[in-house]
């Protein structure tokens, strides 16, 4: 950290943060970013890595290090629900393990299975393969200060006790729930602060699946007679699991001996295993009333927070970063307008708002049996209905589960709907889909994936600057488009593709393309007024003062 100013400061080094210093290298800009922590994952919180999150991986170049980050890629994907792992199994979603699973057709990548203890550090060798990139460890950030022209950050190096004074242009809080950056800028976070308080314990064990008759699989759910009260996650796909011991809306305290207890319930005998961490934490759901103060961000668990429940929490944070980054190069190499970065919140908070809203969703079908009226002769092998009982009652929590199994509508299907950079195109907004996508290059919307050859996708061609894609035999001129966009230094690239399936997908003949992989706008030929378009996407334009209301976007998704 010898310099003193860099054009982004990023406070926090979790996936959040690492992923934005990440981009913000790969797009040449000089940045720093400080985290309190050494480096090391204590306990691993993320470990699906979604679609999306993994197309932003294939665009850095990064997807081969995830998969060979250390999760067994031949353990078995399935999830169960059952008493005890030496009880009744009452239903489950059977999934390949990751070396087998495809990709769907709707994208060149599949999700990974890649907890944070193996994730962050894929990322932090991306960061470091950055020379404009600065990653300081051990350094705390105390305060900031949003002057005129730029931010002044104090941090603090917590070995030697030293502190320092950082000038950047901008300053982004990554810093996860309790956020300072956050807290400083006193925005209000709006939704439910405690969901449930949940203690999470990775043990390890050697062969877990020789204690048991079930078949292997990444996730149990344990159902007793009270309802759902724990989870089984396989963490590594090898020696070590995380039990995540549910509990209510009141704190307790537990002891080691309570958690044995609960994980020798959980596999219905008892057994050896070395318990290596307790977390106790709290199920939130919970979004910013707002993401930036003048040149202060927020974004990842700063923002907003989740139930783990559908796997959102860092995959949304993802979303936040690769919207903000390419805003903040833009402005940092001049082509921006004045208004780009006001449409960060716009785009990304009700994002937030459904994908929250969607975990507790997710939480509340988990944990139904609590509420609903659980038949108790279940749970009794003397019982002669029994049987009956739990094939009934598993198939229909095994129909109720599907919908968080099956997301790839929250992941794909986001739209930047209202957008003040986003230039409609007159089509209806399609309705959200949860467990189905259906691919479109509306503006607003990811552009969708087509092979344009061997190994190679539609979505390679975008990130470093904005695309116009022109489709069919005789395209469309689109020079002055080119022209427009050079005046203002805005980085513009004309690619031209023919194919029946990609020209019905993105079904105009122009589409351009911004840098985060958004759809901006779509026509058959160009506007007479090519600068406004080039001022439009580029946030040169002041948008309509919106009466912005966070109740309507609560309210909308
Ligand atoms: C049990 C569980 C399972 C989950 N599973 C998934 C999943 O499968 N998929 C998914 O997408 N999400 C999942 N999540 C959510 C996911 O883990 C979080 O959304 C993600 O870790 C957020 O990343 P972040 O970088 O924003 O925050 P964090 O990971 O909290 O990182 C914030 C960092 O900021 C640092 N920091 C804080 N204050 C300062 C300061 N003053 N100065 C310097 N540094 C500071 C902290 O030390 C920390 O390293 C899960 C969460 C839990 C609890």
């Amino acid at each position: 950290m010898s310099n003193t100013h860099t054009s982004v400061l990023i406070i926090g080094g979790g996936p959040i943060g690492l992923a934005l210093a990440g981009d913000l290298g790969w797009r040449g800009i000089n940045c720093t970013l400080i985290e309190k922590g050494d480096g090391t994952v204590g306990q691993p919180k993320m470990d699906m890595i979604g679609i999306r999150s993994m197309e932003f991986c294939r665009r850095w170049g990064i997807v081969d290090q995830v998969e060979s980050a250390g999760y067994n890629r031949d353990y078995p994907q399935d999830c169960a629900w059952v008493t005890t792992l030496n009880g009744y199994e009452f239903g489950r979603e059977c999934f390949p393990p990751m070396s087998q699973e495809k990709p769907p057709i709707h994208s060149p990548q599949k999700r990974e299975r890649c907890p944070q203890n193996f994730f962050d550090p894929v990322l932090q060798r991306f960061v470091r393969s950055s020379s404009s990139v600065s990653l300081a460890y051990n350094t705390d950030l105390l305060e900031f200060e949003d002057q005129e022209g730029g931010v002044e950050a104090h941090v603090r190096d917590i070995l030697t006790g030293e502190t320092r004074v950082l000038r950047a242009d901008y300053l982004v809080g990554c810093d996860g729930g309790a956020s300072k950056v956050r807290q400083q800028l006193g925005i209000e976070m709006v939704g439910d602060a405690v969901l449930t308080y949940t203690t999470n314990i990775i043990f390890r064990c050697q062969d877990l699946e020789q204690l048991h008759d079930k078949k292997p699989g990444y996730r149990f759910i344990f159902i007793g007679s009270e309802g759902t009260w724990a989870t089984l996650v396989a963490i590594n796909g090898r020696d070590q699991w995380r039990f995540s011991l549910i509990g209510d809306g009141q704190k307790r305290t537990l002891t080691e001996e309570e958690v044995r207890a609960s994980i020798i319930r959980a596999v219905g005998k008892p057994f050896d295993f070395e318990i290596l961490s307790i977390l106790p934490w709290v199920r939130r759901q919970l979004v910013a009333r707002h993401y930036r103060k003048g040149r202060v961000f927020i974004a990842g668990d700063a923002a907003h927070l989740t139930s783990p429940t559908g796997g959102f929490g860092m995959n949304t944070g993802l979303l936040d970063v690769v919207n903000l980054s390419w805003k903040l190069a833009a402005m940092v190499e001049g082509w921006g307008g004045a208004h780009l970065l006001e449409s960060y919140e716009a785009e990304q908070l009700p994002v937030a708002v459904r994908n929250v809203g969607e975990a507790t969703e997710n939480l509340r079908r988990m944990l139904s049996p609590r509420i609903a009226e659980l038949n108790p002769s279940m749970f009794d092998s003397e019982d002669s209905g029994a049987e009956a009982a739990r094939i009934e009652y598993g198939q229909r929590y095994t129909e109720m589960m599907r919908r968080e199994w099956f997301s790839i509508g929250v992941h794909l299907g986001y739209v930047y709907e209202g957008s003040p950079i986003v230039v409609l195109d007159g089509t209806p907004r399609p309705p959200l889909e949860t467990s189905s996508y259906t691919p479109t290059a509306r503006p607003g919307s990811r552009a969708p994936h087509a092979w344009i050859g061997e190994g190679r996708s539609t979505l390679d061609l975008f990130g470093k600057g904005f695309v116009l894609l022109r489709f069919g035999a005789n395209p469309p001129p689109a020079n002055i488009l080119k022209d427009a966009a050079a005046s203002v230094k805005m980085p513009l690239q004309i690619i031209d593709l023919q194919g029946e399936e990609v020209e019905k997908l993105y079904a105009r003949r122009l589409v351009l393309v911004r840098p985060d992989g958004q759809v901006a706008w779509r026509a058959d030929a160009l506007p007479e007024d090519v600068s406004t378009l080039v001022d439009t996407v580029r946030g040169a334009i002041p948008s309509e003062p919106q009466e912005y209301s966070f109740q309507a976007v609560i309210a909308e998704v």
